[in-house]
């Protein structure tokens, strides 16, 4: 039988993909070449933005629309099956399955009732798994990039967002089981791992069988000792950081640690105090600031990247410009940048003054037009250096040419024709210039 999947929204959602994928695939799946030919369609969802959302349903319609002409299977799951569970049955009768945040341990009941061509039903709608199930591995075939869920939900509730509300509240995964997925991963040949959780910095592991406590510091150093006694996994990653709870401690490990990459990812969300607040982010500029210097003392060749959101409710023209002096306080390497989209349920979405769309639009290009001019100065400054690169494949526009990323996540394509047998390899590059953000370089 062949499926067929389509995700959306944030790295945990491929993550959770890849790990359904994987599970399929022991069952004795393959991925359909088209989604017309799939057996059985899945669509992992997002509701960080009502545009994800929409873009999805308009899916789920088209689906349902083929069910009605052949045999098709249609699973809805990710974060809009838990926000609009009940709404999408009722709306699409159709539909098979839509499984929840915490219901992914019937994926293997449901594959085996649509193998054998039967209709799983649930004892009891909520009450069969009330956990969050973590995965035992999300690698996918031939990959050597992989993410690692190391803890899921989040209790911070800013007040833009929705995530507490479809994915609970923190859980931690077991040490032991990120250890083992990361053992497995390097016999796969993986060389690059990106650890994942909404704010990874509050990962806290209770060990019932020693009582002893992990926290985020404690499992990057077991990390570190169980990648460095074996050959494969080179640069570890993490994401996302809440910089209220970045400690000292964890930027000890950074500076010492070097399968870490020298590279870190901490949410501003905001240049102004106000905003901030109401945002419910619980830190100030100015603590913000100097825990990027004390990040910056410790390891000065660390790149440091961050999120934007422009246009929440009752910004001023004063917070923009907060926002951009920032930007130039700081001097980002790279930012993702976004503007506010009310989420129905959340606290923000209550709020007076909602800014006019076209004004976040404006707003949103200037911060844009700035950062951007921020990576291409910090990258022609790296001009002429000597790193390592992890070649990812052939460039789009000539198949004679190997791409890849460096630690700082720095796009690069090779000057000078490679043997694509360097795919999924590291290899030592000198940058020699600077097209757009992409560097050309050579084999150094
Ligand atoms: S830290 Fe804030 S923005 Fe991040 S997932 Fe939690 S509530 Fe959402």
């Amino acid at each position: 039988m062949t499926y067929f999947f389509e995700t959306y929204g944030c790295q945990m959602n491929q993550a959770e993909s890849s790990s359904v994928e994987q599970l399929l695939s022991e069952r004795g799946w393959t991925a359909a070449e088209s989604v017309e030919a799939a057996d059985l369609i899945l669509i992992n969802t997002c509701s960080v933005r009502a545009t994800a959302e929409r873009r999805a349903l308009a899916r789920i319609s088209l689906f349902c629309s083929w069910k009605r002409k052949r045999p098709l299977s249609i699973l809805v799951m990710g974060c809009m099956a838990e926000r609009m569970r009940d709404a999408l049955k009722k709306k699409y009768p159709i539909l098979d399955y839509v499984v929840g945040m915490f219901e992914r341990g019937e994926f293997s009941d449901i594959f085996s009732a649509i193998e054998s061509g039967a209709r799983y039903q649930k004892t009891d709608e909520r009450a069969v798994n009330a956990a969050y199930y973590f995965a035992a591995s999300s690698y996918q075939s031939g990959a050597f990039q992989s993410y690692v869920p190391i803890m899921n939900g989040c209790n911070n509730f800013c007040s833009y967002c929705i995530v507490p509300y479809v994915r609970g509240r923190e859980v931690s995964r077991s040490a032991d089981e990120i250890l083992a997925e990361l053992d497995t991963l390097a016999d796969r040949g993986v060389r690059e791992v990106t650890l994942l959780g909404q704010n990874v910095n509050s990962y806290r592991w209770d060990d019932p069988s020693t009582g002893t406590t992990v926290d985020f510091p404690g499992l990057l150093r077991l990390i570190a000792r169980r990648v460095e006694k074996r050959d494969g996994i080179r640069w570890v990653r993490f994401m996302s950081s809440h910089p209220k709870d970045l400690s000292d401690d964890l930027i000890e490990v950074l500076a010492t640690e070097r399968v870490f990459c020298r590279f870190l990812h901490l949410p501003i969300q905001h240049g102004s105090n106000r905003i901030l607040s109401e945002m419910n982010r619980k830190y100030t500029v100015e603590r913000y600031l100097s825990l990027v210097e004390r990040v910056r003392a410790r390891i000065p060749d660390i790149a440091l990247s961050t999120d934007i959101l422009v246009g929440f409710p009752g910004e001023t023209e004063e917070d923009v410009q907060a926002t951009l002096d920032l930007i130039q306080k700081v001097r980002f390497d790279a930012a993702f940048m976004y503007h506010y989209n009310p989420r129905e349920g959340t606290k923000a979405f209550d709020m007076p003054n909602r800014i006019p769309d076209a004004v976040k639009k404006e707003r949103l290009a200037r911060v844009i037009h700035l950062q951007h001019a921020t990576t291409s100065s910090i990258m022609r400054e790296r001009v002429g250096k000597k790193v390592p690169v992890l070649i990812e494949g052939t460039s789009r526009n000539d198949s004679t040419e190997l791409f890849g990323h460096t630690e700082y996540n720095e796009m690069v394509v090779f000057a000078e024709p490679l043997d694509p047998s360097l795919i999924g390899q590291f290899v030592d590059a000198e940058l020699k210039r600077l097209v757009g953000r992409t560097f050309r370089a050579v084999r150094s």
